[in-house]
Parts: C-alpha cells; sequence; structure tokens
C-alpha cells in the first residue's frame, strides 16, 4: 500500500464500499486521465468504459470544458439562485436546456446532482398537486432496482431493497413495481407482452391505491445502475397512455441516459416519452463540475408560476456558475462537433455490433446494448442460462478480470455493465471489447 493509500484507508470512507475492504486492502488510486483513459498510481493504463459513473461523456482531455470552468471562476466564483437572484451563466443554461430538451419543457429547476433532482421531484409533484387543491394526491409510483440517488429521499425513491433495508425506514408514500428485466424475469421468452405486462402493473397499482391519491411515477428510461435494463419496445408507449388516462405526472429520470446516451439528446425522444418532468445530472457537464437540473413541462409550469407563493425549495450550489459554464461549453462542444449525429449513424451502430461478439462467448447468457450503454449476463451454463452460484461472486472475478487487462466495467451481481464515453472512436470499441474477451477468458 502505497503512502496515499495509506491515509486514504486509514481516514476516508467512501460510498458504496466496504469499509472493512477498504481498510485492509486500500482503494484504487487514480491519479491521472486522457482521453477515454485513466491511470492508476503505478502508470497502468485502463480504458474507462464506465465513463467514470457515467459521466464523462466528453471523455477527460476536453479543453473548452477546463477553460470555461476556468473563466468563469475567474469572474464569479460563486453566487445563487436564491430570492430573486441569478447570473448569466445559469440565465444562458436554462435558454439552451429549454432548446435542445424535448418540446414543452421549458422551465429548469437547477440542482448539484442527480438525488438532489429527485428530491425536488418528490416536493415539486407535491407542490403542484396541493395548489391545484388535490393534497391527497401524494402518492409516488416508482420501480423495483430502480437507482434514484441516495439521499433518504433518492434512495426511498428508488428501488434498491438493500438500501431501503440499511436504512431501515424510507420516505412514505412511494410504492415500487416490478422492471421490465427481460433476461431475469421474462419466462416465456414473449418479451412484447412481459413489456406489457411489466407495463400494466402501474395500472393495477393506481386502480389499488386510487387516482386521487397517486401524484406521480418515476422511471429511468432504462435502468442503469440495476444493470442496464432496456425495456421491450412495448413497455413506454403503455405506461405514457396509463399516465394520461389516470392524470399522473410522468417523471423521467434521465440523470444517466440524457446528453446523448441512446443516440439522441434524451432517451424520451428515443422511446418517445413525453415527460412532465425531466431530471438531468452527469453528462450535462460531462462530470467535469457536479450539476443537476429538473426540466419541468409548460403546464406543470403554469401551476407553480398561478401558486404565486414561494416554493420553500433549494441547494447552496443549484446552479453553481461555473458548473453552468461548464454545461455551455459541453452543450456547445456537442453541438459544434456533431457528436450525437455521429453516434447515431456510425459510432452506436459499431459498438451495438461489436458488443452482440461477446454472445459468443461460454460465459455468455445475453449480450445487450442500446445507444452506448451495454450489458452481458454472465452464466454458468449457456444452453439454460443458469446462474452462477452466488457465493463464487463471478461478476467481481470478472470486473477484478478486467481491471488486469486494462478495462474498466461494472458488476451489478453477474450482470456486467458498460456505458463508454460518447467519443470513443472504432478502434477503440475494437480494443475494448479485446480486451472484454480477455478478461471473460481469465474468468472461466
Ligand atoms: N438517478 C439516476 C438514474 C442515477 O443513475 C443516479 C446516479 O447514478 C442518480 C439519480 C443520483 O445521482 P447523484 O449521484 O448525482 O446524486
Amino acid at each position: 500500500m502505497s503512502q496515499l493509500v495509506q491515509y486514504d484507508a486509514e481516514h476516508c470512507f467512501h460510498p458504496f464500499s466496504n469499509y472493512h475492504d477498504l481498510n485492509n486492502k486500500g482503494a484504487r488510486m487514480i491519479e491521472r486521465a486522457e482521453g477515454i483513459y485513466v491511470y492508476d498510481e503505478n502508470g497502468h493504463e485502463m480504458l474507462d468504459a464506465m465513463s467514470g459513473l457515467w459521466c464523462t461523456n466528453l471523455g477527460y482531455s476536453c479543453e473548452p470544458l477546463v477553460e470555461a470552468a476556468t473563466e468563469q471562476l475567474k469572474k464569479l466564483p460563486y453566487y445563487n439562485l436564491f430570492f430573486q437572484t441569478t447570473h448569466p451563466p445559469a440565465a444562458k443554461l436554462s435558454k439552451l436546456l429549454a432548446e435542445i430538451t424535448p418540446e414543452g419543457l421549458n422551465h429548469v429547476f437547477f440542482t448539484g446532482s442527480g438525488s438532489e433532482c429527485n428530491d425536488t421531484v418528490i416536493r415539486m409533484v407535491r407542490y403542484y398537486w396541493s395548489t391545484l387543491g388535490k393534497e391527497d394526491k401524494r402518492t409516488i409510483i416508482s420501480r423495483k432496482n430502480a437507482y434514484h440517488g441516495s439521499t433518504i429521499a433518492g434512495a426511498s425513491l428508488g428501488g434498491m431493497s438493500a438500501m431501503h433495508k440499511q436504512t431501515a425506514g424510507v420516505v412514505p408514500d412511494i410504492v415500487h413495481i416490478d422492471q421490465p428485466y427481460g433476461f431475469g424475469e421474462c419466462e416465456d421468452g414473449d418479451l412484447q407482452a412481459f413489456g406489457l405486462e411489466r407495463a400494466r402493473q402501474l395500472e393495477a397499482k393506481i386502480l389499488e391505491l386510487g387516482e386521487d391519491k397517486v401524484a406521480a411515477f418515476i422511471a429511468e428510461p432504462i435502468q442503469g445502475a440495476g444493470g442496464v435494463i432496456i425495456p421491450p419496445e412495448s413497455y413506454w408507449p403503455e405506461i405514457q397512455r396509463i399516465c394520461d388516462k389516470y392524470e399522473i405526472l410522468l417523471v423521467i429520470d434521465e440523470v444517466i441516459c440524457g446528453f446523448g446516451r441512446t443516440g439522441e439528446w434524451f432517451a424520451s425522444e428515443t422511446y418517445n416519452i413525453r415527460p412532465d418532468l425531466l431530471c438531468m445530472a452527469k453528462g450535462i457537464t460531462s462530470g467535469y463540475l457536479p450539476l443537476g437540473g429538473v426540466m419541468v413541462r409548460d403546464n406543470v409550469a403554469d401551476v407553480l408560476i398561478s401558486a404565486n407563493s414561494e416554493f420553500a425549495h433549494g441547494f447552496t450550489y443549484s446552479g453553481h456558475p461555473a458548473a453552468c459554464a461548464v454545461a455551455i461549453a459541453n452543450i456547445n462542444e456537442m453541438q459544434s462537433r456533431n457528436i450525437i449525429a455521429e453516434l447515431k449513424e456510425t459510432i452506436a451502430p459499431y459498438f451495438a455490433e461489436k458488443w452482440q461478439e461477446l454472445s459468443e462467448h461460454p460465459l455468455v447468457g445475453e449480450a445487450r446494448v442500446k445507444g452506448m450503454v451495454a450489458a452481458i449476463e454472465l452464466v454458468s451454463d449457456k444452453t439454460t442460462n443458469t446462474r452462477y452460484k452466488k457465493e463464487l461472486e463471478v461478476g467481481m472475478k470478472c470486473r477484478d478480470n478486467c481491471i488486469k487487462s486494462g478495462l474498466i466495467m461494472r458488476a451489478v451481481g453477474d450482470t456486467m455493465i458498460v456505458s463508454p464515453p460518447l467519443i470513443i472512436t472504432k478502434k477503440e470499441i475494437d480494443l475494448l471489447i479485446e480486451r472484454a474477451k480477455k478478461a471473460l477468458d481469465t474468468t472461466l
């Protein structure tokens, strides 16, 4: 253990980490990065197929983002948006976001993170319904295995049972329905019928609770941290129909999917979803500085405006000026370099083709991909898609072998997931697949 790793082991509690392991083995020290590669303190190079935490969409060497932050820090390093105050980066960014997000989403509430977005969602949808005189419309329906953040409200909205158990008590009036996880839960192989069945659980839940009690349904277009759960095509149209029919606000958490990951600016376009609220973070600044935002549809915004009272909610770093400046530079870069069109036409189809090669591997039961987000399912028997025994921790083994072969992939149980930077080239995709195959071979 180097001295720095020792300091870290002795003094730093990390997110989502086992403190016993941290204390004994120390953490992996990432020292620098370049392009889509990160380097540990021993100079070991790793292709970062997770884009950090689904965020470094433009890679690690995007000079205009660094310049934007530097310039803004020199000019106005901090101010806030509280009490009818604003600053130029927030004003410019809110206009830009209204232009690039799906039609009708014309207002933004800035936050500092994805979790803060989802906390904001809970408060905002309840404020919306109470302004309309419907105080009882409070319950929010979410999905099992969803991830909406790590604050107490984010964890409650999310459907991660381990998080619920550890916290021993979560925010009330939040309920969960099943996820549309085809590989793990569709028994007869009819994915479209399965998608409909899972979507109709929303209708059943609304009828069970009473539509006058349900405020909103929240979901990620593709469940990310839950294991890249790509829904069947039948799923989203049915969800949209149900939300429209029962006047339930539809909240789409695009913290991962937003800013190009599925081949459009937002996955709501990819799946033809009409969100009332849309959450974003991560890719909004390519992760260079922390920022989040909740986009609000006009009809919802009109009600909040008509309330003509103070919405008592906000964060010190809501719309931090340097973060907003980076977000503007990030959007400008994506536009001027035509990143999304290039991705849709060339890079994403190539990635999909190469990713499918992994399905040939004896360890892989399924390889699935949508845009620039993908997963493989590790199985002990490919003919029956049998899972490994849990105690073998095959996913963790595979993750460690990826690191040895110079690749960062994430393990969600025995599901291996990636979300590569959007600037990845075809040659780098070849390298990613080569290293993944090598890691799979050594995991056998
Ligand atoms: N929502 C989704 C879909 C996420 O994937 C995440 C984080 O991974 C969050 C919310 C929480 O974001 P943050 O970690 O910035 O609070």
